[in-house]
């Protein structure tokens, strides 16, 4: 008796498991389908500067607008896509239609763009950078692409070289979820970030916890040591602004600011902040 219940549970499981398989399949499918009808968009979320809180660009955070299920957030659909070797392709489009769009903003606004460590294995990524500003025109020194430590852990020489020649072609690379990874800082010695981003959770716990408060403020005093630009993601108060500005953070971003907004959003937030194409910056400067 035990022995056949044993079988069954055996099958369900997996019949459960083929299931789980044949969803997955099926989302993959969908998910490539989905690139093609271009169901994937970007939203745009403002990067602040900290000194006068004046935009200098746009995080593009990709989503997928399903036509059932609605607006899917990256976390549901990339790890599927690192899976499948979909991301190479989700990627080659992120980049480029990234800097098609910042080609039309006032043109000193950046556009920072997500790599996927995968989609940096999986292709030539210099290449494929090259070609998207080169197919576009968007200025090198207008795009930044943001990675994660974990990019560094595999192959960190073939990575750190890759880097290298990204920079060399006027790119800025940004070190994104800084204090999530392993050892932060040996990377941060061994290849030179422009900026790193802190994660958003020292950001929130600040409001709370004066251990947090202190780690925010030694890496705002590391950046200043290591001569890196530091921005501070998941800013949602005031008083989160306030101190980040007391320990000199040069950079913020997050909902108090503004959430990602999308292309009509980002359009009307223009207008708003800029006139006439020209950055309100280089407008007081030109008063000046
Ligand atoms: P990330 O690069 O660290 O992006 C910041 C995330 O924090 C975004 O979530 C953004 O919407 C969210 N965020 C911004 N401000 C706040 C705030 O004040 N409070 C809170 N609670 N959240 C805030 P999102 O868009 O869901 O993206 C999640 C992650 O997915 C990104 O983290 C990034 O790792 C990945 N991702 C997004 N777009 C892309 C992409 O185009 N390519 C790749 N490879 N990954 C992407
Ligand atoms: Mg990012
Ligand atoms: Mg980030
Ligand atoms: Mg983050």
């Amino acid at each position: 008796r035990s022995k056949a219940e044993g079988r069954g549970a055996y099958r369900f499981f997996e019949s459960q498991m083929d299931s789980d398989v044949r969803e997955r399949r099926m989302l993959e499918l969908e998910l490539r389908q989905a690139l093609k009808e271009g169901e994937l968009v970007l939203h745009y979320q403002p990067l602040v500067s900290a000194e006068d809180n004046q935009p200098s660009g746009f995080e593009a955070l990709v989503r997928w607008n399903h036509p059932i299920r609605g607006l899917v957030p990256p976390s549901e659909f990339i790890p599927l896509a690192e899976q499948s070797g979909l991301i190479k392709q989700i990627g080659d489009w992120t980049i480029e239609a990234a800097c098609a769009a910042a080609t039309a903003w006032p043109d000193d606004l950046i556009v920072a763009v997500n790599l996927s460590a995968k989609h940096f294995q999986l292709s030539d990524i210099v290449a494929v950078v090259a070609a998207a500003l080169d197919k576009t025109g968007l200025p090198p020194h207008r795009l930044e692409l943001e990675i994660t430590e974990s990019l560094l852990i595999e192959q960190p020489e073939d990575v750190i070289e890759k880097l290298r020649r990204i920079k060399a072609l006027g790119v800025t690379v940004a070190m994104d979820d800084f204090g999530t990874g392993y050892s932060s800082l040996s990377y941060l010695l061994k290849f030179p970030f422009d900026k790193i981003k802190i994660d958003k959770s020292f950001v929130t716990a600040s409001s709370e916890d004066a251990v947090a408060r202190d780690i925010l403020r030694s890496i705002a005093s590391l950046g200043k040591t290591l001569k890196i630009h530091i921005t501070a993601e998941g800013v949602e108060t005031q008083e989160q602004v306030d101190f980040l500005r007391e320990i000199a953070c040069n950079q913020l971003q997050g909902f108090y600011f503004a959430r990602p907004l999308d292309e009509m959003d980002l359009a009307g937030y223009v207008l708003a902040n800029f006139r006439d194409g020209t950055s309100k910056r280089t407008a007081s400067r030109e008063i000046e």
